[in-house]
């Protein structure tokens, strides 16, 4: 798999930190330097803030992904899970897509899995929630809110009616209040072309443990949100925990209890529990200890970033401050450790990473927004304006940038696609239903067999 004369550097998850990681240490490493390896279970980098914006139909899914092998020629990819790390023995097992698990071995790590949803163990929350990280729950989510729509247009039941139209989303950080406010957004444009749904029928709910939204922008940014998301007929429960789920029946702390077909679970996020998995040191939360220069704590040749990383943050005055999870540090990181990685290899110096978090934007639907960027607060549609400007500045590569562009200039002419294609949910359904045997005649049941004494 690899040169024995070249050093052999592995990278560990092809999200942020590994894609721009990878990126990096393409354009820095001379030819033949070393050889570096991606692993991913998927084939592209997915640009997470963007998810809300493609749940919406604002954008095209594909555009919010960025293809790994499209944008590392000189990478090699592969697409499986890492399950084990021993890093005494310099090794990871693999275990690919498809076919039986194998060991790799390499001379660097760069362990970057990211996060997974931090979840409860809430009754039935397995069994009916969603979360909203990846592309497929965004393209998932699109589909069921318009099917609800489609259900509700379709049936005078008042509970079945109330059911698909209520709609419930715990954790009131940006992933969450972008999603739900981009999916009410396009649900009540939407329902303008549905006889008999009304913009007042559905029921939109935001539920959030602490006393508020937002805890990236300032707390009066916060409160705006929450004002801006009421006057939509949104319901932000603050200080709520949801308490149970089962068979999609909600019960929250505050004693109500509701129907509601969609429950979308946003409330944080924790290490990728495959760092656990690890001769690795870890901190009381399962981060990576990382160091400044983003070398894992107390061993050689091992670094990480991101989200499954506890990083020094040099910024910030108070002793033991860590970077927060978020893309911003993410690329950031990702491109300091790319240099560090070829300055040790090179017998030179790694440098500290520092960076100061400039802030947050949000889009809370098409021409709304909230924005808090280098102490500049902005609402409404300056703040929209400059997320959008944001983002599109920052998604990876020319080719996205155009394509994104694209579809929001298109949106401008054209009303928003309304079709829940919820046949891509389950492709194969109507061809097993056609390809079953048919089942054989049924043939009449025969009499009873007569008893001895009928005889
Ligand atoms: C909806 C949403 C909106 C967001 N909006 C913003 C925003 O506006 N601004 C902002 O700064 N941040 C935002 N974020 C956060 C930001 O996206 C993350 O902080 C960032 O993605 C972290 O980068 P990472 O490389 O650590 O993890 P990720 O980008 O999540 O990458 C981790 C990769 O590791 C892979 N992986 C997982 N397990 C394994 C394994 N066992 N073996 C190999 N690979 C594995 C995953 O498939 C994934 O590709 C948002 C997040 C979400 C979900």
């Amino acid at each position: 798999m690899t040169g024995p004369e070249r050093p052999h550097i592995l990278i560990v998850g092809g999200g942020y930190v590994g894609m721009y990681t990878a990126l990096r240490l393409q354009q820095k490493l001379r030819r033949g330097e070393a050889t570096v390896t991606v692993i991913d279970p998927l084939s592209y980098m997915t640009y997470q803030p963007f998810l809300p914006e493609a749940a919406a139909g604002n954008l095209e899914p594909r555009h919010v992904v960025v293809p790994l092998r499209r944008l590392l020629p000189r990478t090699q990819v592969l697409n499986g899970r890492v399950t084990k790390i021993e890093h005494s023995r310099r090794t990871v097992t693999f275990m690919p897509n498809a076919g039986d698990p194998f060991e790799i071995s390499y001379d660097t790590i760069v362990v970057a899995p990211g996060s997974i949803a931090r979840t409860l163990p809430i009754p039935g929350l397995a069994e009916v929630g969603i979360g909203f990280k990846t592309v497929g729950e965004a393209i998932f989510l699109r589909n069921h809110v318009l099917a609800k729509l489609d259900i509700a247009a379709s049936t005078s039941e008042q509970s079945v009616r109330r059911r698909a139209l209520t709609f419930v989303f715990v954790g009131g950080g940006y992933a969450g209040v972008e999603a739900l406010a981009e999916l009410e957004d396009m649900a009540r444009d939407a329902s303008k072309s549905y006889d008999g749904v009304e913009p007042s029928d559905m029921r939109w709910v935001l539920v959030e443990a602490s006393d508020r939204i937002l805890p990236e922008v300032s707390a009066d940014l916060g409160r705006y949100t929450v004002r801006e998301l009421e006057r939509r007929n949104i319901e932000v429960r603050l200080s709520t925990r949801l308490d149970s789920a089962v068979h999609h029946h909600i019960k929250l702390s505050d004693g109500e209890e509701f129907d509601a077909d969609t429950l979308v679970w946003t409330a944080g996020v924790k290490p990728n529990p495959v760092v656990e998995d690890t001769d690795l040191p870890l901190d009381e939360k399962g981060r990576l200890k990382g160091t400044a220069t983003l070398r894992i704590e107390g061993v050689d040749d091992a670094w990480t970033a991101g989200d499954s990383a506890a990083i020094p943050d040099l910024s910030k005055k108070e002793p033991g401050a860590l970077t927060g999870p978020s893309a911003q540090h993410a690329v950031r990181q990702a491109k300091h450790l790319g240099d560090n990685i070829v300055a040790a290899m090179r017998g030179g110096t790694p440098t500290d990473y520092v960076h100061a978090y400039a802030g947050s934007v949000a889009s809370l639907g098409l021409h709304k927004g909230v924005a808090q960027v280098y102490g500049i607060k902005l609402r409404g549609w300056p703040a929209w304006f400059m997320h959008r400007t944001y983002h599109v500045s920052r998604v990876p590569t020319f080719n996205r940038k155009v394509r994104v562009l694209a579809d929001w200039t298109l949106a401008l002419f054209f009303k928003r696609e309304i079709v829940s294609l919820g046949a891509i949910q389950n492709p194969r359904e109507e061809f097993e239903q056609a390809a079953r045997p048919a089942l054989p005649p049924q043939e009449p049941a025969a009499p009873p067999a007569p008893s001895a004494t009928e005889a």
